[in-house]
């Protein structure tokens, strides 16, 4: 603190952090296979804890139908249901995290999904001074993330349903706007097995990467979704309270 003048002599005022953040930021990430329930558990979770909410697929497949550069980037990835690579989606979430909205807490779903990824994020989140409150785990084994997909609609808005789990009221129809509900190019069986082996290669060491850290919470996501809900909404009330003590 510079010395002002009348000021010598008196001890720096003290900064009463506790008092500055009443409400500790919650700053989670969704991880699990595709098709594990992270998107569903996410509606719920956004609402819950009022956070602004960040899903890589949503803001990809955003960009191939508006033809951005950044779609014209990523649809041969995603088309092949391979991962875009680390440096085209990097940029895109950490200028995200840096908006106005994102300054007091976040939701990411699909984000970081291989070791760089996380590396970025850690990095950039210790620049400013903030860190991760929770990574959420929602695990489900291979032959039911092939069930799911298989049976995955969803809208153009991207609220997700299927046909036997989770039927809209009115089969093809969303509930909320009337759309037409679709079934996503890269919910086809052969491309479904290659985002498996894709997810088991590159994103599955995440699992260990914050299990080093402390920060992992493990979900059954083969349990109903409002009984995986009811265990997430629970732990991440137990994350804030443990940061604000
Ligand atoms: P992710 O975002 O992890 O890819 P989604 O939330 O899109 O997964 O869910 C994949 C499919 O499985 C969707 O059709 C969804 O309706 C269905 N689903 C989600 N959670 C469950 C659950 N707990 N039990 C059964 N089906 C589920
Ligand atoms: P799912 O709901 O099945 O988990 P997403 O909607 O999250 O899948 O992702 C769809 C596709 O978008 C992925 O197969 C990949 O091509 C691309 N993608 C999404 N997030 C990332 C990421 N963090 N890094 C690289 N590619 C990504």
């Amino acid at each position: 603190m510079p010395d002002l003048p009348g000021t010598e002599g008196l001890d720096a005022p003290v900064r009463n952090d506790a008092a500055i953040e009443l409400v500790p930021e919650l700053n989670l990430i969704l991880v699990g296979p595709p098709g594990a329930g992270k998107g569903t558990q996410a509606e719920k979770l956004t609402e819950d804890f009022g956070l602004p909410y960040y899903a890589t697929g949503n803001i990809l497949r955003d960009a191939v139908a508006e033809g951005t550069p950044l779609g014209k980037k990523a649809k041969e990835y995603m088309d092949n249901g391979d991962l875009v690579p680390d440096d085209v989606i990097i940029g895109v979430i950490l200028e995200a995290l840096e908006s106005d909205e994102a300054a007091n807490g976040f939701l990411l779903d699909g984000f970081p999904r291989t070791v760089p990824q996380a590396d970025a994020l850690e990095g950039a989140l210790e620049n400013v001074g903030r860190k991760i409150s929770g990574v959420l785990l929602v695990d489900v084994p291979d032959d039911e993330v092939v069930k799911r997909l298989s049976g995955r609609r969803v809208s153009k808005s991207g609220r997700v349903y299927h046909v036997d789990f989770d039927p809209p009221k009115q089969e093809g129809r969303c509930d909320i706007d009337g759309s037409d509900l679709i079934q996503r190019d890269d919910d086809k069986p052969e491309t479904i097995r290659k985002r498996l082996a894709v997810y088991h290669d590159q994103t599955e060491p995440l699992v260990q990467y914050y299990e080093d850290r402390d920060l992992l919470r493990r979900f059954d996501g083969t349990r109903s979704p409002t009984d995986v809900h009811d265990h997430i909404r629970a732990t991440v009330a137990t994350l804030r309270l443990e940061d604000e003590l």
